[in-house]
């Protein structure tokens, strides 16, 4: 079976839902409150769980509530929460506020995800039996910098996420296989605003590059060829929070199965479709029974 390995932040989501967001000084009342399982690691291990994969989560929670029920909506899933650590003080957490125009403003507090700052021996024998190991930018730098040097040294792809966007250390470029901003990270690390010069960019420091375009699909560049775009189908969206997070964790999935690069977007773009048709993060992510169905639907239509 595939395994993945992620390394990366959990955190409980407290989202509030506003007519409108307050302004500085001002209180408003809200409509609903919501707590959701996330974080961008435990989401792209849900979606790499769902999609196929035997997943494992490296990172951290707090001795908390909000610990105890991260670490079970993890197994919920189907994710190995061995080396998910449970540390002293808070999990992280992400303060939500979406207003009804469906825009949004979040303040993350790392808490627990801040104490991961080095691998232990157990990590780096875990990496080094997967397929791929999966990153982001929610845990401390320096060691999302040791995970993909790791990864890199043992043979095992390494699959970045720059998010949230800052600017990337060289160490950690050197040692990325494959680079999946969203149009604003990509144009962020760039200064391009336009995805086919700002993957050109990119080019420069990690061998492969998806860029994921929203609703307009995605933008897969590697060196020496002609770059490929991959439409998303076309669905009704209710809610995209995690749209990204489903796309990446099914598209190591389907590369790490040795599907060709083509057919692997497709099915991470089936993927994503199918999430955004659903409310919340990790809630709406699709089982692997629904991206087959959903992806196989284009070659079943009579010619
Ligand atoms: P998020 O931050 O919401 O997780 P993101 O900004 O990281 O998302 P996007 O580029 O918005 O990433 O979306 C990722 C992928 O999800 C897209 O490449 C596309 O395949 C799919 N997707 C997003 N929005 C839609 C949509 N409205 N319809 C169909 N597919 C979508």
């Amino acid at each position: 079976m595939t395994s993945i390995v992620v390394l990366g932040s959990t955190n409980m989501d407290l989202v509030a839902y506003v007519p409108r967001a307050p302004a500085r000084g001002e209180t408003v009342t809200g409509r609903e409150f919501r707590t959701v399982p996330g974080g961008k690691g435990a989401n792209q291990a849900v979606a790499a769980a769902r999609a196929g994969a035997e997943v494992s989560l490296i990172g951290a929670v707090g001795a908390d509530e909000f610990g105890a029920r991260l670490r079970s909506a993890l197994e919920h899933s189907g994710v190995d929460t061995d080396l998910l650590r449970t540390v002293e003080g808070p999990s992280g957490t992400a303060h939500i506020v979406v207003d009804d125009e469906g825009g949004n403003a979040i303040v993350v507090v790392p808490g627990a995800n801040g104490t991961v700052t080095s691998l232990t021996h157990g990590d780096e024998a875990l990496i080094g039996t997967a397929d791929a190991l999966l990153l982001q930018l929610e845990l401390p730098l320096s060691v999302v910098v040791e995970g993909a040097r790791t990864a890199r040294g043992l043979g095992v792809r390494t699959v970045l996420t720059p998010a949230p966007a800052r600017a990337l250390p060289p160490e950690l470029l050197a040692a990325t296989d494959l680079l999946v901003p969203n149009e604003h990270e990509a144009a962020a690390l760039t200064g391009h605003a336009e995805p086919h010069a700002a993957a050109q960019a990119l080019l420069r420091f990690v061998p492969e590059v998806v860029i994921t375009l929203g609703a307009s699909g995605c933008l897969y560049a590697t060196r020496g060829a002609e770059p490929v775009t991959v439409p998303a189908p076309r669905v009704r969206a209710v809610d995209t929070t995690a749209a990204g997070d489903t796309f990446v964790g099914a598209l190591a999935v389907a590369l790490a199965e040795g599907r060709p690069v083509p057919g692997a977007l497709a099915w991470a773009s089936a993927a994503a479709a199918l999430s955004v048709q659903r409310a919340g993060a990790s809630t709406s992510m699709p089982y692997r029974s629904e991206i087959e169905a959903a992806a196989g639907e284009p070659e079943a239509e009579p010619a």
